[in-house]
């Protein structure tokens, strides 16, 4: 699967600091990756690009709850049960395999939707066997995801588990936020935090992580009416879109919900909103596809779901976004162990709210945005990230480091920062050198101090796409910079 744009992404991921594995120096564990110095600056302004979005845009309110939650929780809200993936083992090394991707290397097919007796039937009749040594696979079984812990010491010990999603521990406070909301319907609650998943045996690099990122927005809504106000807004952006009976069709989002395509007017919002948002981190529009999840894969109290996915050139289609009509399920399942009302009373119709959401992970999108943002030419691989997400906006360098010029070159560094602008210095190598460093990590400006700095007090701003070059006065630079 790997090809040169893969390489060259890993390469620079790796040696500059964007993200690497973790624990490397134990022989490292896969499912676990660092955010290096670059790309955790990438990260955060991923994240504050989404509040942007959610928090500013749908004036959505923003929590933060623990990663570790008692037992009751996972319960209530099935993923004690249901939460799991069927699995077979080697019985002659003992490897575990996630089933479905067992076949679905093996026969090329797709298992979206199969159950055990399905998969176990297709294990069978195309003798598929243990990929590394050929031995015989065990009967599948359901083994569950979550990473189980205790709270506490001795007996009093209480099993609780690291969350697999944050949008359960979004609705547990529910009675709390509508009161603090001021009992207003629809409103938005947007979490952004880590969750985890003991996966079988994970590949894909930060594809596929047992502890990940995310940014689940939980709209309560009421049963009734699920519609949106700004609406038009989103109706002209143009889609892709592959329908439950795999018909693939280009249409616009207004048309989709017109044709009903897509039913809920929410859903079909969220997904507009979602390809915007996409657009903004950087990652290629034209490479997305929407895809409504067909009746068999769709959790069982979902009315209507549907994923974004973005059409990898290495990796095939990457799911980014999950959109899904939750029903009351969630908080009647809460009411229902916790015996605590989660009913609302509007004007005297009381009622469980209905939840749409919109579940995006951060560390999918962001190997996304490296596919579309990647650049060769004859500078080499570089990144060409939009300037909100870059990971600093600009490096100051001094064209050489006497005269005064480094002094100078320091001085426009530290105005950069006092004016709260993310910058790097480097005053190693030949300029040629720094630009292309600076290039390779996605910075889009490099402002160079020179010779006439020192009479005229501008500088060069080159900018990183265009490698056009201006002079700007020193006191005007901030403001140039977008
Ligand atoms: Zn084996």
């Amino acid at each position: 699967m790997q090809d040169k744009n893969t390489d060259n992404i890993l390469d620079i991921s790796k040696r500059r600091g964007i993200v690497y594995p973790s624990f490397e120096i134990y022989g490292g564990v896969s499912g676990f990756y660092d955010y290096g110095p670059i790309g955790t600056r990438i990260k955060k302004n991923v994240d504050d690009l989404i509040r942007e979005y959610y928090v500013i845009g749908e004036g959505c309110v923003e929590v933060e709850c623990p990663t570790v939650s008692p037992e009751q929780v996972w319960v209530a809200s099935g993923h004690v049960k249901n939460f799991s993936d069927m699995t077979t083992e080697c019985l002659k090394c003992g490897q575990p395999y996630r089933a479905d991707h067992l076949i679905e290397e093996d026969l090329k097919i797709s298992c979206d939707g199969m159950k055990i007796p399905e998969l176990q039937k297709l294990i069978d009749d195309n003798n598929i066997a243990c990929p590394k040594c050929r031995g015989k696979l065990d009967k599948l079984y359901d083994y569950n995801l979550m990473f189980a812990t205790s709270v506490g010491a001795g007996k009093g010990a209480m099993t609780a588990y690291l969350r697999p999603e944050t949008a359960q521990t979004t609705y547990l406070a529910f009675n709390r936020l509508w009161e603090i909301t001021r009992r207003k319907i629809p409103f938005g609650v947007l979490q952004i935090g880590k969750s985890f998943r003991n996966e079988i045996s994970p590949r894909q690099g930060m594809l596929r992580l047992r502890e990940f990122s995310q940014a689940e927005v939980q709209f309560f809504a009421e049963p009734e009416n699920k519609t949106m106000e700004n609406f038009g807004d989103v109706a002209g952006i143009s889609v892709r879109i592959l329908s439950k009976d795999e018909k693939e069709i280009s249409t616009t989002i207004g048309a989709a919900f017109e044709d009903k395509i897509i039913k809920i007017q929410m859903i079909a919002y969220f997904l507009g909103r979602s390809v915007q948002l996409f657009g903004d981190m950087g990652i290629n529009t034209e490479k997305l596809r929407l895809r409504q999840h067909k009746d068999d894969e769709r959790a069982f109290y979902s009315s209507e779901t549907w994923d974004i996915e973005f059409m990898s050139g290495a990796f095939g289609r990457i799911e980014i976004v999950g959109i899904s009509d939750r029903g009351d399920y969630d908080l009647s399942a809460h009411q229902k162990l916790s015996k605590q009302s989660m009913e609302v009373n509007i004007e005297g119709r009381k009622f469980i709210p209905h939840v749409v959401e919109v579940a995006y992970g951060i560390d999918r999108p962001i190997y996304c945005v490296l596919e579309s943002c990647l650049r060769e030419d004859e500078r080499g691989a570089y990144f060409a990230f939009p300037t909100r997400v870059a990971p600093y906006k600009a490096a100051v360098f001094p064209l050489v480091k006497k005269d005064g010029l480094d002094e100078r070159a320091l001085e426009v560094f530290r105005l950069l920062r006092k004016s709260g602008v993310y910058a790097i210095f480097d005053r190693s190598g030949s300029i040629g050198k720094r630009y292309a460093r600076a290039d390779e990590v996605g910075i889009p400006y490099c402002l160079t101090v020179d010779y006439d700095t020192l009479t005229d007090g501008t500088v060069t701003v080159r900018s990183r796409d265009s490698k056009e070059q201006k002079r700007v006065k020193i006191e005007e630079i901030v403001r140039q910079l977008d």
